[in-house]
C-alpha cells in the first residue's frame, strides 16, 4: 500500500512522564501543526524492566494513562494523524519478558533503542565516568554488536538512532565500516525500519544520528526509514527536519515508512522539506 503525505513524520516525541522531558503533550502537537506536519507519533520510554528510575521513564502504572491521553489528543487535532508509539530498551538478556510487556498495549509502533551496554547507561550523562579506561574500538565493537542484536530480536519496528554511541563526540578511532555494513544488514533483515534522529545536532557529537555512510548501507540493503526529532520539549519538535530530509535523500532514499497497529507502510518523502523548520 501506497500513500502520498503532505508533510514530514515525526515519530520521536517524548513526554513529561519520562521525568527528563517538559510540557503538555498537546503543547507538542500544537507545535507539529504550525510546522505543518501531517503525521506525527509519540514514542516516550518504556519503564526499563531491570530497574525502577523515575528520572528515565514513567512507571508501568502510567502507561494506560499515557494511551488514553494520546486517544483524547486525537479528538481535539483532527488534521493530524497522532501516533502511539512507544521506545523500548533492548536488554539481550530481557528479550521475553521486554515482548510480554510490548504485547500487553495497542502501540502502532515501538522503537527499540540501545541505551545500555552490560549496565552501563553510556549516554546517560551520569554514566560518563564510564568511558574512561575503555578503549574506543571495543566500545564501538561492544556497541554494535549489541545494536545487531537488538535487530536480531525483532522486538523492534524502528531502530532507534542507529550510532547513538558518538553522542559526547565519542570517535572509535579506528575503520568501523565493518560494524556498519553488519549492523545495516541486520537492521535490513530484521524487516525493521531505520531511524534519521535529529537530537544528535543538540548534543556534543553536533551530528544527526546516523552518519552518512552508514545510512547508505542502510539503504543499499533495503532498510525502511523513519524520521524522529526525540523531541523532549515542545519546541524540539520537528527540529532540523530539513537537514535530516537532505541526509535522507543524500542516502538514496525516497521513501519513509508509517506504521499504525504495527503494520508499516511506505509514503514518499516530500521534496520540498519543510516551512518553519531550520
Ligand atoms: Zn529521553
Ligand atoms: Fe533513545
Ligand atoms: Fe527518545
Ligand atoms: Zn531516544
Amino acid at each position: 500500500m501506497e500513500r502520498r503525505i503532505n508533510g514530514m513524520v515525526d515519530y520521536h516525541l517524548h513526554t513529561a512522564r519520562c521525568g527528563h522531558a517538559r510540557g503538555s503533550m498537546r503543547e507538542y502537537v500544537k507545535r507539529a501543526v504550525q510546522l505543518g506536519f501531517s503525521e506525527i507519533g509519540f514514542a516516550d520510554h518504556l519503564p526499563l524492566l531491570n530497574r525502577r528510575d523515575s528520572s528515565l521513564t514513567m512507571d508501568e502504572s502510567e502507561l494506560p494513562g499515557y494511551l488514553q491521553e494520546i486517544e483524547s489528543i486525537r479528538e481535539d487535532f483532527p488534521g493530524i494523524e497522532i501516533k502511539a508509539g512507544i521506545e523500548a530498551d533492548f536488554f539481550p538478556d530481557l528479550v521475553r519478558e521486554t515482548a510480554d510487556v510490548l504485547k500487553r498495549y495497542p502501540f502502532d509502533y515501538v522503537i527499540g533503542s540501545v541505551h545500555f551496554l552490560d549496565g552501563w547507561g553510556f549516554d546517560d550523562p551520569r554514566g560518563q565516568a564510564g568511558y574512561a579506561g575503555r578503549r574506543p574500538p571495543e566500545v564501538y565493537e561492544e556497541y554494535f554488536n549489541a545494536l545487531i542484536a537488538s535487530a536480531e530480536s525483532r522486538l523492534f519496528d524502528i531502530i532507534a538512532h542507529p550510532d547513538l554511541i558518538k553522542k559526547y563526540d565519542y570517535r572509535p578511532g579506528v575503520d568501523v565500516s565493518l560494524l556498519y555494513a553488519e549492523a545495516a544488514r541486520a537492521i535490513a533483515e530484521s524487516g525493521a525500519a531505520v531511524e534519521i534522529n535529529t537530537a544528535g545536532l543538540r548534543k556534543p557529537v553536533g551530528e544527526i544520528y546516523p552518519t552518512l555512510d552508514f545510512l547508505e548501507l542502510c539503504q543499499e540493503k533495503g532498510a525502511p526509514l523513519t524520521f524522529g526529532s526525540d523531541a523532549h520539549a515542545p519546541e524540539e519538535v520537528g527540529r532540523d527536519f530539513n537537514a535530516a530530509a537532505v541526509l535522507a535523500r543524500e542516502a538514496g532514499y525516497r521513501r519513509v515508512a508509517t506504521f499504525a497497529g504495527r503494520q508499516m507502510t511506505l509514503a514518499d518523502i516530500p521534496l520540498g522539506g519543510m516551512t518553519g523548520g531550520r
